[in-house]
C-alpha cells in the first residue's frame, strides 16, 4: 500500500515539470529502492484507492455507481459527535459525499430522539477517495453508502481501542434458521429502520432477511417507505444506509427504485427457501475463469483524476471542522470545477466546546 500511494503521489507530479521529477526521483523513490513512477504493471483498483489517506482537493461529487466509481473531495464525519461515534477508526473509512454526511449528523439525532441510546454507533462510509476496497465491501465506493450498528452509542466517549474491539452483536437467534433473537431486538430497532427508510434521500436500507420478515410482522405504523428496507445477506449485527445520487453529483449513477409495495411478499418469501443458502453446484463443463480484479480503467473515467488530485487536510475536509478561509483550492483534473474555499463543510456551531457541532448548509440541502 505504501509503495502504490507513494508511486501515485510522484506520478501524479510528473507533470508539474521535468525538475520536480528529478528532485522526486532523488529525494523519494531511489533512495526507497522503488521502481521508477508509472513503470510497473498496472495494480488492481482496490490497491490504489485502498492506499489512499485523504481525500482529493478537489469539488466534491460521486462518479459511477455504489459498487463501481469514487469519491472526490470526500468530507470525513468526526469520529466523536454529540450523537455518534464512529468506530474501527484505524480502518479510516469515515468519509463521504457532504450529503452523506450532513444526513448521518441529521439521522444520528433522530435516531437519540426517537430513544436509540445517546445515538448511533457508526461503522464504514467510504475510504477518502472512494473506491473498491482492499477488505469488506463490493459497495460503499462512492460515499454514498453508511453502516450503522445494532447497538446504540453509549453516554460516554469509548477509548480508540475500545471502538476497535468491541464486539458486534447479531439480531438473530442463531441456534436457528433465519430468526430474529427476541430478547435482543425491540421495538426502537423497528423505530430506528423506519425513520430511516422513511428520509426522502433515502434509497435503500439493507438488512438481513430476517429482520425485515419481522419488521412485515410487526409494523403497524405507516408503511409507506418499508418497501425501501432490502433483506440481504448478513447485516444482522448492522444495517446499511444508502442514499441517493445527489443532483450536484451528475457522474452518479443511479440504481433502479425499488418495486412499489412494502417488500413483504414473494422476493422476501425467497430468502426463506434453500436456494439463496445452497452452494452453486459444480458445473463440470465450465472452463476455468482467471479471477480479474477492477481496475482503475474499469471505473468511470473521472476516478483517475480523483486518484492524481493534491491532498485535502484531514482538518479541512472534516464535517464541522476549520474551514480554511484563504486556502487554495488546485483542481488540476477537467472534470471538476473548483471548490469554493467554503465549500467542503460550514463552520461549526459549538454549543459544547468539546465537540464540534456542525450546521448544516441550505445550498446543500436544496440539491438532494
Ligand atoms: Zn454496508
Amino acid at each position: 500500500m505504501t509503495s502504490s500511494l507513494t508511486r501515485f503521489s510522484a506520478g501524479a507530479r510528473i507533470s508539474t515539470g521535468w525538475a520536480t521529477r528529478a528532485v522526486i526521483a532523488a529525494a523519494l523513490i531511489l533512495p526507497l529502492g522503488l521502481e521508477p513512477a508509472l513503470s510497473a504493471e498496472p495494480q488492481p483498483a482496490k490497491q490504489l484507492f485502498g492506499g489512499m489517506t485523504l481525500p482529493s482537493r478537489t469539488a466534491p461529487a460521486s462518479f459511477g455507481s455504489y459498487a463501481k466509481g469514487c469519491l472526490s473531495g470526500a468530507v470525513a464525519l468526526p469520529a466523536d459527535g454529540p450523537t455518534w461515534q464512529a468506530m474501527r477508526l484505524s480502518r479510516n473509512r469515515r468519509w463521504g459525499n457532504p450529503h452523506m454526511i450532513m444526513f448521518l449528523e441529521r439521522f444520528s439525532r433522530d435516531a437519540a430522539e426517537i430513544g436509540w441510546g445517546s445515538g448511533i454507533l457508526l461503522g464504514d462510509i467510504s475510504q477518502p477517495r472512494g473506491g473498491p476496497m482492499l477488505t469488506g465491501h463490493a459497495s460503499h465506493q462512492i460515499g454514498l453508502d453508511a453502516d450503522i450498528w445494532f447497538q446504540p452509542k453509549p453516554a460516554r466517549t469509548m477509548s480508540v481501542a475500545e471502538r476497535e474491539n468491541k464486539p458486534f452483536v447479531s439480531m438473530l437467534d442463531k441456534t436457528k434458521f433465519l430468526t430474529v433473537n427476541p430478547e435482543r431486538w425491540t421495538p426502537t430497532h423497528a423505530r430506528l429502520l423506519m425513520r430511516a427508510a422513511s428520509e426522502p434521500e433515502v434509497d435503500r436500507v439493507f438488512v438481513n432477511p430476517a429482520i425485515k420478515k419481522k419488521l412485515c410482522e410487526t409494523w403497524t405504523g405507516d408503511r409507506t417507505s418499508m418497501g425501501k428496507i432490502r433483506p440481504i445477506y448478513g447485516h444482522d449485527e448492522h444495517f446499511h444506509i444508502r442514499i441517493k445520487c445527489p443532483a450536484d453529483s451528475p457522474g452518479c449513477k443511479p440504481q433502479v427504485a425499488v418495486a412499489p409495495g412494502d417488500g413483504c411478499d414473494k422476493s422476501l418469501a425467497w430468502w426463506f427457501t434453500q436456494e439463496p443458502w445452497a452452494k452453486p453446484k459444480p458445473n463440470p463443463d465450465a472452463k476455468p475463469v482467471k479471477p480479474r480484479f477492477v481496475m482503475l480503467s474499469d471505473l468511470p473515467q473521472a476516478c483517475s483524476g480523483v486518484l492524481a488530485a493534491p491532498s485535502a487536510s484531514e482538518a479541512a475536509s472534516t464535517f464541522g471542522g476549520p474551514v480554511p478561509a484563504s486556502a487554495p483550492v488546485s483542481a488540476p483534473v477537467s472534470a471538476f470545477a473548483p471548490a469554493a474555499p467554503d465549500a467542503i463543510m460550514p463552520p461549526a456551531t459549538i454549543a459544547d466546546p468539546s465537540v464540534p457541532v456542525p450546521t448544516r448548509r441550505p445550498r446543500a440541502e436544496a440539491g438532494q
